[in-house]
């Protein structure tokens, strides 16, 4: 999805300069010739490594600096008449690189393309170049910014449970996914405890179903406290949330586990009954899926209920 802008970048870059490339050979203009074909070739080459490989990020910056480079060797070479480039080449950073580093990168060369144009041109046509330059870069970072953090809220929303601010479903699956895909590279470590309120039912029925919301909230708060930065907490169900320990193997999970199931106990979190946890941990093994890793980690948990609830459960190897 994110790297549909810079293949259309790099495909209307490529698509645009190519005929001015024919025509320059045409001419006879062999340098600018030769340049065009060098701006042609790297938004090719850029093009395809991100169709190729995925990454957006290194071909975006690179993309940026060919558009800036092409734009000021242009204006060099042939004078200020290709300025118009310019245009096109400083919307396009603001797609390529965070709106910050695009301002920044249009700024630079706008100072580098002062020099070609005041030679030749009348102030009043460089003002009116400039300013104009400057009113696209201002509309640009404005447009980019908001695009920005409506993406960011978007994700936010998408991603996290409102009443507990922990990651959902969608983000524990999205983690999954990717630390299994790290699994496959190197050894890295990871366990899952999957934690669920005990009777938790009862203390709806007790205290209301919000009081129960604001247990919850409290477990969560709990639990964030303890866990380390590297770890992550999400809410799967009603009253059922997983925590994603990296790099940290079975024994060192289930101590972790029996520290938040401790604490959860300790802590007063209802007047006149004790709220508890039964927590399941499973360490990731080599070749196991996300579903085989879960439903070993959701096994341990039923084994931690049928043991009397307010239980630590460690889960065997398939
Ligand atoms: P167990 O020890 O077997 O887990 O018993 P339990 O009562 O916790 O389990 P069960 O799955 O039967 O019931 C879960 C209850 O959690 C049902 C519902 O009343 C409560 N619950 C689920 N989601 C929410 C929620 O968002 N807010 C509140 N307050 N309660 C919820
Ligand atoms: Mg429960
Ligand atoms: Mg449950």
């Amino acid at each position: 999805m994110e790297e549909i802008l810079p293949l259309i970048l790099s495909a209307s870059g490529a698509l645009g300069v190519f005929p001015f490339t024919i025509i320059r050979f045409l001419k006879g203009d062999w340098g600018v010739g030769l340049l065009d074909t060098c701006i042609v070739a790297g938004f090719v080459f850029l093009g395809v490594k991100v169709y190729r490989t995925g990454d957006v990020r290194g071909p975006s910056i690179l993309l940026a600096f060919l558009c800036v480079a092409g734009v000021i060797s242009t204006v060099y070479l042939k004078g200020p008449g290709q300025i118009y480039w310019a245009y096109p080449a400083f919307i396009a950073l603001f797609y390529l690189l965070k709106p910050r580093e695009a301002l920044l990168l249009t700024f630079v060369s706008i100072l580098v393309l002062i020099p070609p144009l005041m030679e030749t041109l009348t102030t009043i046509t460089l003002t009116t170049i400039l300013i104009t330059m400057l009113v696209t870069a201002s509309f640009s970072y404005a447009f980019a910014t908001l695009t920005r953090m409506q993406r960011n809220k978007l994700t936010m929303l998408a991603t996290r449970d409102p009443l507990t601010n922990t990651g959902n479903r969608r983000a524990l699956d999205q983690k999954l996914t990717s630390i299994i895909a790290a699994r496959q590279r190197t050894a890295v470590q990871a366990s899952l405890l999957v934690i669920d309120l005990d009777h938790f039912k009862s203390v709806n029925d007790t205290y209301g179903h919000a009081a129960g919301d604001q247990i919850l909230i409290r477990v969560t708060e709990i639990i964030k406290l303890r866990i380390r930065v590297t770890d992550s907490l999400y809410r799967v169900g009603g009253e059922e949330f997983i925590v994603l320990a990296e790099g940290q193997n079975i024994e060192r999970a289930s101590q972790l586990a029996e520290q938040l199931r401790t604490l959860v106990e300790v802590n007063e979190l209802a007047p006149k009954q004790e709220v508890t946890i039964s927590i399941g941990v499973a360490e990731l093994y080599d070749g196991e899926s996300c579903e085989q890793w879960l439903s070993r980690a959701d096994e341990a948990l039923y084994e931690a209920k049928r043991a009397g609830r307010n239980t630590t459960s460690v889960a065997s190897i398939a």
